[in-house]
């Protein structure tokens, strides 16, 4: 059967698998393998314990295995005065020290794996939740959702952003927005955000008529907190959302918890922060092929949807408009 899919998506690298090899240096000394219990015992009781390179093996053989290589502490830990003094007078003092590099930090793919264990030796586990495939039933949802939004665009003007939110069990629209492109729109009524602003709308009508249903009603403090920040964007904005937020929001705890946002465009900084902030399960945008200039940025360029100092993290995709044949 011919492809008859129009789009070609990508999942968006996380910052982990971007991170490039970088090195710390830590003493080692030279072992007889009988000797690994005495020396990792006296490790234990007279040297500071290593700090954020727990990923990195204790011991290496050296040579045929006949000898030990054997990380003692970190460099940045002691001075080589400091830590020579903590081995002079027992059996490890006269043995050989020498000062070794090491991955800073812990492989997350296969192919860092592969690479950074030839430096020494590392463990590796790799990032599960993000490099699940796509099912072919979910692709046949995106793929329709994609195409819904980007006719949109299509269809009321060229250089339109349409964004939509989605439950990924549903399948429903959530809500909808359109804004004219980066440069001509509100510096920050942006499709994402307007977004964002209708399913606070909407779960701030439910809540409400909830409230009113029984008196005794207790709102989420997490919840109500999302929805005051967005909305009070939203008044920020001037309110005048398109749409009607359509229907119920099944988000646990914040706002758009574990749903879909699908863009046609990458977005901003800004909206990926917004993004963030509402714990979207994950982004769908649209790039066409002619599209090589980055001018939303907030992924590709920020990595907004991993980065590490940030306390959620959602999976990105790059959907790419593949050229009529
Ligand atoms: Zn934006």
């Amino acid at each position: 059967m011919a492809d008859t899919r129009v789009f070609d998506i990508k999942r968006v690298p996380v910052e982990e698998e971007r991170q490039q090899l970088v090195t710390e240096q830590v003493y080692t000394i030279l072992i007889r393998p009988r000797q690994t219990t005495a020396v990792l015992q006296f490790i234990e009781q007279r040297l500071p314990r290593l700090a954020g390179i727990e990923h990195v093996k204790r011991v290496k053989k050296h040579g045929d295995g006949a000898q030990l290589l054997v990380i003692m502490c970190q460099c940045s830990q002691l001075t080589r005065t400091e830590f020579d003094a903590a081995l002079r007078g027992t059996e490890w003092g006269a043995m050989e020290v020498a000062v070794h590099a090491v991955p800073a930090v812990a492989p997350y793919t296969g192919e860092q794996y592969e690479r950074w264990k030839t430096v020494w030796p590392v463990a590796y586990r790799p990032l599960a939740h993000v490099q699940k495939t796509l099912g072919l039933d979910d692709q046949t949802y995106i793929e329709t959702t994609l195409r819904y939004v980007n006719d949109m665009a299509r269809q009321r003007n060229c250089g339109l952003v349409v964004a939509a939110v989605c439950s990924p069990k549903t399948r429903l629209v959530l809500a909808e927005a359109s804004v004219v492109a980066a440069g001509e729109e509100h510096p920050l009524r942006h499709a994402a955000m307007c977004c964002i602003a209708q399913v606070a709308d909407a779960e701030r009508k439910r809540l409400e008529e909830e409230e009113s249903e029984s008196a005794q009603t207790v709102v989420p403090a997490k919840r109500s907190h999302s929805l005051v920040s967005v909305e009070s964007k939203c008044d920020l904005n001037g309110g005048d959302l398109n749409g009607d937020g359509g229907g119920a929001v099944v988000a646990a705890g914040y706002l758009c918890e574990g749903l879909d946002v699908f863009s046609t465009k990458e977005p901003c900084a800004m909206c990926a922060m917004a993004l963030v902030h509402s714990r979207i399960g994950r982004l769908f945008y649209i790039k066409t092929q002619e599209d090589t200039s980055s001018n939303g940025g907030g992924i590709s360029r920020y990595s907004m949807h991993s980065l590490k100092a940030l306390n959620h993290h959602f999976a990105a995709y790059e959907c790419i408009l593949k050229k009529k044949k």
